[in-house]
């Protein structure tokens, strides 16, 4: 028997989520995003639930190969744009729509040779500070690609970098509408955050982490408070049961111990399977669809978990250490994810090769 772990993919979840996108921004198209292997879902996996979706937004050339290799024929967005002159054969060849964020990306398309001019997303550094023109170098930058023949349609992006916080966007918001108000072209301006917090949907809105359900703004709100559904669920097997004694230690570094009589459970899931090492002694997870925590360390392979309270779990009982558990039971990624000091994206990216993936087989919700 193979080792009990897997992790499933909801395509109901998906498509429910991205429905969720869409009534959250009125008249918007939707970019799913899909970048990073579909966080960590395997762009082949939800393709078929998230088509649905007006493009799919992406940032690497060969990720965007896979998706027109799925036969998608609509707008594919290169969130980056290209990394080096040739990427744009690549993009002419495949139809690609891409970001423009710096003069040298000018250069290299006012270079590039192509039947087909294209669209590009001219960014805008509007207070991020990570990718594009600054709002005083934005017009210009404009100028020159509306004068080149290798471009198409220009439309003007930017990203918000507190969307999810208490700075929120209306400052990133000012001073892209002050260097941008006049210019023609469609506007796409919301991440996930933005979408769900504040309502803001432009022409087209890049709905993330919204779709792979969970919330962007955790714990200000959690995927209930935005009708948001797992799509990703990591289980896995009790493969033994320890009983403590007052004084027993767990794990490596001993960093647990029993003060009083205790049941654990050894659970077939480690760092190795890409369950965040930093999770500390009562990081939640469900066995048999019952709360409990972590106890100790977790090492490469294995965990233990806490079964105060669950007397009838034992070999073979069903851990769930994110997502849907048996019986209408939940665990929000974005809760294991604090424990451990980090958020649900970097969980669902960093699930880890050596797990088993299975698209869930169930009815569209
Ligand atoms: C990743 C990304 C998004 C999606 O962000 P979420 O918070 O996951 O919704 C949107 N826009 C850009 C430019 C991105 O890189």
């Amino acid at each position: 028997m193979p080792r009990p772990i897997e992790a499933l993919i909801h395509p109901a979840a998906l498509a429910a989520n991205l429905a969720r996108a869409r009534a959250g921004a009125a008249n918007a198209r939707v970019w799913a995003v899909v970048k990073a292997n579909a966080y960590g879902h395997g762009i082949e996996r939800v393709y078929p639930a998230l088509r649905g979706a007006d493009g799919f937004a992406l940032l690497d050339l060969a990720e965007a190969e896979r998706v027109r290799g799925l036969g998608w024929r609509g707008p594919i967005l290169l969130l980056e744009g290209c990394f080096e002159p040739r990427d744009l054969e690549l993009c002419s060849r495949l139809d690609l729509w891409h970001a423009v964020h710096c003069s040298e990306q000018i250069d290299w398309l006012a270079a590039h040779k192509t039947q087909r001019p294209h669209r590009v997303f001219l960014k805008m550094n509007s207070g991020m500070n990570r990718l594009g023109f600054r709002p005083a170098a934005y017009r210009s930058a404009w100028a020159r690609l509306n004068a080149l023949p290798q471009v198409d349609e220009i439309s003007l992006m930017t990203h918000f970098s507190d969307a999810d916080g208490a700075r929120g966007i209306a400052h990133q918001v000012a001073a892209f509408e002050a260097a941008a108000q006049d210019l023609p072209g469609e506007r796409s301006l919301s991440n996930s955050a933005a979408i769900l917090r504040h309502g803001l949907a432009n022409d087209w809105v890049r709905a993330g982490i919204l779709t792979y359900g969970s919330a962007p703004d955790f714990p200000d709100h959690d995927i209930r408070h935005w009708c948001l559904q797992p799509t990703m669920t990591l289980r896995s097997r009790l493969i033994a049961v320890q009983q403590l004694q007052p004084g027993d230690t767990v794990g490596y570094g001993s960093s647990y111990t029993a003060t009083e009589p205790q049941r654990i459970g050894i659970v077939a899931c480690g760092y190795a399977d890409g369950y965040p090492r930093h999770a500390g002694t009562d990081t939640p997870v469900l066995v048999d669809g019952v709360r409990t925590g972590t106890v100790g360390r977790v090492s490469m392979d294995m965990l233990a978990v806490d079964l105060t309270g669950l007397p009838d779990a034992g070999l073979g009982s069903e851990v769930t250490l994110w997502g849907n558990g048996p019986r209408g039971s939940l665990l929000a990624i974005d809760d294991v994810a604090r424990a451990a000091g980090t958020i649900g994206y970097e969980l669902m990216c960093a699930l880890a090769p050596r797990v088993p993936v299975r698209v869930a087989e169930e009815e569209p919700g």
